[in-house]
């Protein structure tokens, strides 16, 4: 493709982007201002060596950068080579799935819409559509002289001979390594169901096409796991009209985020739309009919919940596969980086997902697995690489999530959360319109989480809970509205 067509092309990606907007499809993930495009700049010299793409044709094995994993993070760190001119014949990129990095978080959001609700589908929601960026299609990363081996994992690592060695059997030695795993889902053992036909589990495409196709026949869902992944799944199950159990063994929703009023109001919505819950529950197992598909869920207090589809969204864990070597974090899990992503090992890095960071605002190591960080881990990391850049990553907590957005919902659900759900949680407003929770801890604003605001109201978020102001709590509990509670707080910035 010329250039100018390459131009044309990536317009006609923003347009169709922003036209899936109007239609409810939204991908983009808000993010502070922060996280903005670098300048493009040029090569700062790390060696001349520079090949064509068509020489970087597998027979020669030297590669300079090597990313393993073509995920969220992937896709960023992509971005931010070519930013820097260090992409091209470069640059290999080692996937594990068959398809360009995408945007993962639609694949329980607008990815599981009813087939007649316009649901998202790649080519649309490759990164960095999330961030408003260009989206970055198989083509992208051909034009951009980016090696791209696909449908390939790596399977392990010489870090003496500074190898790698992928399922197909080819060996590539690298320069300098990003780690970019992310994490694979949790799975229920074999022995009590965890692999019957009819039991999923979803962290990529092909997991959610293979829900998808479950759902053109279901009736009965049972989700289990009240986190993100159990919310989203079961608002897009009533999108598509089925009878669906959500059951977790807390009280409530989200407890690692939510307050137990604040998870209420969700837990009403849900079941105003015919969601039902079985909190407090633990699963025995999973039965199958005599055809071997899943059939029924059994509790261990004896209950049994028909179901012809299982989502099973217990969490995740960090796929640390063949880089244990390259030293683990024994309390979160995931791989050691320090501030600039770098691992114990010289030339090697880790981000995303994968990524056991030193938390720099609160002081503690932290994993964390949401595409912000993913992002921003990314472009830090490349950056450290590419560059002079030696600040360190200081990195604010953002969590969000967005529910019932398909045409014709009852009501689209959007919360964003920023910094620490720590100390006194004081909660402010209704669910109707908009509610807000502010978590205050010896006198100061540590985080705060809004559902329903509008675009100036979330971009306060994250200035209050970066700079934590002291904050009246009285005058907080007593606000009347969401408006009038971030008024007080804005005021004591
Ligand atoms: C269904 C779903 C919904 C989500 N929704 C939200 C949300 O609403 N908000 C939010 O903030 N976050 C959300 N997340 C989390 C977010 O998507 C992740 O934090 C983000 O994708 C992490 O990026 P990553 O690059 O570290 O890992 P990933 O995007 O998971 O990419 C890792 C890639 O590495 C590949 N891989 C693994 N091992 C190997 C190997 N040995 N060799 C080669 N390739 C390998 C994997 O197949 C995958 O393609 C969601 C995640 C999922 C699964």
């Amino acid at each position: 493709m010329s250039p100018a067509a390459a131009r044309f092309s990536s317009r006609k990606a923003m347009a169709s982007a922003s036209a899936s907007l109007k239609h409810g499809l939204s991908l983009w993930c808000p993010e502070p201002p922060a996280l903005r495009r670098a300048p493009q700049r040029s090569s700062i010299g790390l060696g001349s060596f520079r090949r064509s793409y068509a020489a970087a044709a597998f027979d020669n094995e030297n590669r300079e950068f090597v990313i393993v994993g073509g995920g969220n993070s992937a896709g960023y760190a992509a971005r931010t080579f070519v930013e820097h001119g260090m992409a091209d014949g470069r640059l290999c990129i080692v996937s594990k799935e068959a398809h360009a990095p995408y945007e993962r978080p639609a694949l329980t959001k607008g990815y599981l819409f009813p087939l007649d609700k316009k649901p998202a589908r790649l080519p649309g929601f490759h990164t960095c559509v999330g961030s408003g960026g260009e989206r970055q299609t198989a083509e992208w990363y051909k034009e951009k002289g980016i090696e791209m081996l696909y449908e390939d994992p790596v399977t392990s690592i010489d870090i003496d001979k500074q190898t790698l060695t992928t399922d197909s059997g080819k060996l590539l030695k690298y320069g300098s390594l990003i780690i970019a795993t992310g994490c694979t889902a949790s799975r229920f053992p074999e022995k009590i169901g965890g692999n019957l036909p009819g039991v999923h589990y979803i962290r990529d495409v092909a997991d959610a096409n293979s829900l998808i196709s479950s759902w053109e026949k279901a009736k009965k869902l049972v989700v289990v796991g009240g986190g993100y992944i159990g919310m989203e799944v079961a608002a897009a199950a009533v999108a598509w009209k089925l009878d669906t159990t959500i059951i977790f063994p807390e009280n409530h929703l989200l407890q690692r985020l939510f307050t137990p009023s604040l998870a209420q109001r969700y837990e009403e919505f849900y079941k105003d739309n015919g969601v039902k819950f079985m909190k407090g529950a633990s699963i025995k197992h999973l039965e199958a009919g005599s055809d071997g598909h899943v059939c029924s869920v059994k509790l261990e207090d004896g209950s049994m919940i028909e179901a012809d589809a299982v989502v099973i969204g217990i969490g995740a864990k960090p796929a640390v596969g063949p880089f244990e070597r390259v030293g683990l974090n024994s309390s979160v899990g995931g791989i050691q980086v320090d501030s600039q992503f770098r691992t114990k090992i010289p030339g090697i890095f880790a981000i995303g997902d994968v990524a056991a960071f030193p938390l720099k605002m609160y002081d503690r190591i932290a994993r964390v697995e949401h595409v912000d960080h993913a992002r921003r881990s990314a472009q830090h990391c490349a950056k450290s690489i590419l560059t002079a850049q030696t600040h360190i990553y200081d990195y604010l907590p953002y969590f969000y999530s967005r529910v019932f957005e398909y045409e014709g919902s009852p009501r689209k659900l959007w919360w964003q959360f920023f910094g620490d759900n720590v100390g006194e949680a004081i909660e402010v407003g209704s669910f109707d319109p908009k509610i807000a929770t502010f978590w205050v801890d010896s006198g100061k604003l540590k985080g705060v989480l809004l559902e329903s605001g509008n675009p100036e109201e979330f971009q306060l978020l994250p200035k209050l809970a970066r700079s934590q102001p002291t904050v009246d709590t009285t005058k907080l509990r007593n606000a009347s509205s969401v408006e009038e509670a971030l008024e007080i707080v804005q005021q004591s910035l």
